[in-house]
């Protein structure tokens, strides 16, 4: 702080303080001093610097600079000549308004103390001039009580009370309802409130009201109010510091009926439509707009009331937004004809709103294209692509999860697939499959679902990522629920949730109601396939989708995907006809028994890729080998031995039913009929027994085949080396499907790679199949194949071996997910609700490392691995399929990183597009 006090300045006009200075005259002064010297009709005023307020509080006296008040006099005196007014002049007095405002905008601080200036004296002068007496009684009482409060700790209650004792005796239930008179002794007796609680008389000197006022001000910037907000939204000193003082003249819409006040946004904030919004009363306060006294006329009304204010409103409107670039909400007031623009500010608006703006802007040369797509964060355009919650809804959760597939939807609850798919698709109402965590034995009941609620796992359980494919909402890991699928009921606290009660999650926030919600549907309008085609050109880096059946790449395309990067192959198994087929693969005790299985599924999948490629046709196609953690598709072992103890009890019973069979035949009658055979027709004990035994061998399978760390596991890579023929199956698969579209003169650019590589001589080996199974199919077809053949790189020694990889890869595929889990050693399953969240809430960890990617850690191995793989092949194709490839800030690195690609559910793929765009315009 200046020591040379003498020759600071502590106080600005509107008309010389430095508009873009908040740190000195804090938002609000800044701003007020911007719009007066862009030429708009600001009622005169000034600001007091911050510097003024750190002076106040620092010194041990709380006495303001020793000549902060002579400038303020000074510039008093100008505003007195801009307003041919006078500040404590009864003839024609001048009055003020004060308010704080610091560099961060911190809602509700300090209340604005109104109409200051006011006495005895100038109260008579108000009302000789205005011939109003109930307007002059009115501002005074309102300043009384604000001034009591604001500046001199006065409670509310003691001015209220009066207040209602005055009312009742007038027999008036609204406050316009109050006479002159009324209003007199209101003010007389808030007089006498204000002595009695201060002890001191109401000052009547204007500038020591002012002098009160502006150190109230500073001293509430320590105020607990203040302390506690800067706290919560972490503002610190760098970001503000003090408060300044703005005193602005006052103005009033309450002089007549050629006054009026009212709030408008340039545009719809609601629509984006290019035309003022806003409301108007006349004859009144802005506190009597906010207050809903009275109820506000829409703003188009104003062109009949007052044609003159409302053409020069649409001038203000045009001056706003040439100036500011960008939607204003702003206040107006007119005051006996003349229109003051009170304050401004960017619009607050909804997705659909800034994107039809930005497109209309540029239309209309306001905006350059770039700054139409700067301004929209990208992550809002979620809310245009996935139902949501009405915005008017305002329920209690039940529940909360982790925000895992966004979107909202309602629905019964069921906690089993088969009954969700009876329910939903047989039945057609609206289910939510809610079980515990979901296995690809459940698929069918996620599509017959709105939506899929788990009690466990994280934002990469297998529910999160399938709900995430096929743009369906869930809520995973909501742990205070349990789900209890015998019973089919689910416990939350002691709320009890049975079959067929309707229940809504919102997979945005991750929470959990009860009952039916309204919903607002998502629009994927021209505008935004506009805006999102600028920010293609924009780009450096393609997007692309995972996705993995036709429909889910059908939608991607629509989305605006340029290419699969990521098709998971195990997800493709998980329709229902096909998942017994891949069980028997699974389980099967020798190669030849495999084989019998995967010549069945060796058609299907040869017909899943050609839909794959004819639908991304001309784009790449990048098919991920098999790298399912076994486990998935299997039933656990607590299932098998729940279902073996049920069919042992069926057993039982049906052997007992044969008795009871024998002691029928000594019934008379219809009962005698029913002999031996008929009964062991309804329930065999040898069928029972079969099955029995088929489960005791599936258990025994799972017991073989279960690993204490399935993630770590015999999965990926491993299994293609271990089990040859389940890779050389899809590689045949792949290339057929290739070499069956370059037939129809179809162009595709498939792509292969190869999860879970650590070392190059893995890559040798599946390349040693790659090139086997080409030779034979480009010898039978007849058909030159381009396939190309990558790795993901997913393991830290991978990263380590980059160089190695790429002289045996084409392409490198970051695959974060796992990475993430590698780099931590954090279970990717687990940890999202466990610590993680504490982790988060205390800032060990700024981020979610499994949704945001770790830039430091996860990030610099990245960076490593792209540097020398491409000191090898500098032109390897390098690109990113986990999680993180749809989130902004983890496309902003990838970006920074020269990665070629991000790849990304399908519904994300907009999100991602202007993300892309942002990384490289801000680069
Ligand atoms: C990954 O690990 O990031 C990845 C894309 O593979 P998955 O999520 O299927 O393990
Ligand atoms: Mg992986």
């Amino acid at each position: 702080m200046s020591t040379d006090l003498g020759s600071q300045k502590w106080v600005y006009a509107f008309s010389e303080g430095d508009g873009s200075d908040k740190q000195l005259l804090g938002g609000k002064g800044a701003n007020l001093c911007e719009m007066t010297q862009i030429g708009l009709n600001v009622p005169p005023g000034f600001v007091i610097t911050t510097q003024a307020c750190l002076h106040f509080l620092d010194s041990g006296s709380k006495s303001v600079p020793e000549d902060m008040m002579s400038q303020v006099r000074e510039h008093m005196a100008l505003v007195e000549q801009a307003t041919g007014k006078g500040f404590g002049d009864p003839e024609n007095p001048l009055l003020v308004s004060v308010r704080s405002g610091s560099a961060m905008s911190m809602p509700g601080m300090m209340d604005t103390i109104l109409n200051l200036g006011l006495n005895a004296d100038t109260l008579r002068g108000e009302i000789e001039q205005t011939g109003d007496a109930r307007f002059g009684y009115d501002a005074y009482r309102r300043f009384i009580q604000l001034f009591g409060k604001v500046a001199m700790g006065v409670p509310d209650e003691a001015f209220d009370t009066e207040f209602e004792a005055v009312k009742q005796a007038a027999n008036v239930t609204e406050d316009v309802g109050l006479s002159a008179d009324d209003l007199k002794e209101i003010s007389e007796r808030f007089l006498k409130v204000f002595k009695e609680q201060t002890g001191r008389a109401f000052p009547e000197d204007p500038f020591e009201q002012l002098e009160i006022a502006i150190k109230a001000v500073f001293g509430s910037w320590m105020g607990k109010r203040a302390i506690d907000y800067r706290t919560q939204f972490k503002i610190t000193q760098d970001m503000a510091n003090g408060t300044a003082v703005n005193i602005c003249t006052m103005v009033f819409g309450n002089r007549g009926d050629d006054s009026a006040t009212g709030v408008a946004f340039t545009r719809n904030p609601g629509t984006g439509e290019d035309k003022l919004y806003g409301e108007y009363l006349v004859n009144a306060q802005g506190e009597d707009v906010v207050a809903g006294i009275r109820t506000p006329k829409p703003i188009h009304q104003l062109a009949v009331e007052m044609p003159e204010m409302a053409r020069q409103l649409d001038e203000l409107r045009d001056k706003l937004e040439a100036h500011y670039k960008e939607v204003q909400d702003f206040e107006f007031t007119i005051e006996r004809g003349v229109l003051y623009c009170l304050q401004t500010r960017n619009g607050k608006m909804n997705a659909v709103g800034m994107v039809r703006t930005s497109v209309e802007m540029v239309k209309s040369g306001l905006l350059s294209k770039e700054q139409a797509l700067l301004r929209i964060d990208p992550m809002y355009l979620e809310q245009m692509l996935y139902p949501r919650l009405s915005p008017d809804f305002k329920g209690e959760p039940i529940a909360q999860g982790l925000p895992a597939s966004p979107g909202a939807a309602s629905g019964y609850a069921i906690f089993d697939a088969d009954r969700a798919e009876i329910q939903g698709n047989d039945m057609g109402r609206p289910v939510i499959l809610v079980r515990e965590e979901t296995k690809p034995e459940d698929i069918h009941g996620f599509f017959a679902s709105q939506g899929i609620l788990t009690s466990r796992g994280g934002k990469t359980s297998h529910a999160a990522v399938v709900a995430r494919g096929m743009g369906k909402p869930c809520v995973a890991g909501a742990e205070g629920i349990r789900v209890d699928v015998q019973r089919r009921e689910a416990h939350v606290g002691n709320q009890l949730i049975r079959e067929g009660d309707m229940i809504t999650i919102d997979g945005s926030s991750g929470n959990v109601y009860l009952g039916e919600v309204a919903m607002v549907e998502p629009e994927f309008s021209d505008e935004l396939k506009k805006l999102l085609q600028w920010a293609d050109d924009a780009a450096d880096l393609h997007v692309m989708a995972n996705a993995d059946t036709p429909s889910d790449a059908a939608r991607a395309l629509k989305f605006g995907a340029r290419g699969i990067g990521l098709c998971r192959t195990e997800r493709m198994f998980n329709a229902v006809e096909r998942l017994p087929v891949v069980i028997e693969m699974i389980v099967a005790d020798d190669e030849a028994q495999r084989q019998v299985a995967l010549d069945k599924l060796l058609p299907m999948q040869r017909a899943d890729f050609r839909g794959l490629f004819e639908t991304m046709a001309p784009y790449p196609v990048t098919i991920r080998l098999l790298d399912p953690p076994i486990h998935e598709f299997l039933p656990s072992e607590r299932q098998l031995l729940n279902d073996i103890e049920q069919l042992k009890h069926l057993r039982d019973s049906a052997r007992g039913m044969e008795v009871l069979s024998g002691s029928m035949m000594l019934l008379d009658g219809d009962m005698a009929g029913l002999t031996k055979d008929a009964v062991k027709q309804i329930v065999s004990p040898d069928m029972v027994e079969k099955a029995i035994s088929k489960k005791a061998q599936m258990l025994q399978k799972v017991r073989d085949l279960t690993e204490v760390n399935p993630m770590l596991g015999h999965r990926g890579v491993r299994l293609g080396i271990t089990f040859p023929e389940i890779y050389r199956m899809q590689i045949r698969a792949i290339l057929e499907a290739e070499a069956e579209c370059v037939a129809k003169g179809l162009e595709v650019r498939p792509q292969m790679m190869v999860p879970q590589v650590c070392t190059a001589a893995e890559l040798r080996w599946i390349k040693g199949y790659v090139d086997e199974v080409r030779a034979d199919v480009e010898s039978k077809s007849g058909q030159k194949l381009n396939c190309r053949f990558g790795t993901m790189i997913e393991v830290v020694r991978a990263c380590m071996r980059a160089e190695r990889l790429a002289e045996e890869a084409e392409f490198f595929s970051f695959g974060t997910n796992d990475l993430t889990q590698a780099v931590f050693s954090f279970s990717r399953e687990d940890a999202e609700n466990k610590f993680l969240p504490m982790y988060n809430r205390s800032d060990i960890l700024h981020d979610n490392p499994f949704e945001v990617l770790d830039t430091k850690g996860v990030g610099k191995l990245m960076e490593l691995a792209v540097q020398w793989g491409r000191q090898v092949k500098p032109d390897l194709s390098v690109g990113i399929c986990g999680e993180h490839g749809g989130h902004p800030s983890s496309i902003a690195f990838c970006h920074k990183a020269k990665l070629n690609y991000v790849s990304c559910s399908g519904p994300r793929v907009p999100v991602a597009r202007l993300a892309a765009a942002h990384a490289a315009l801000k680069a």
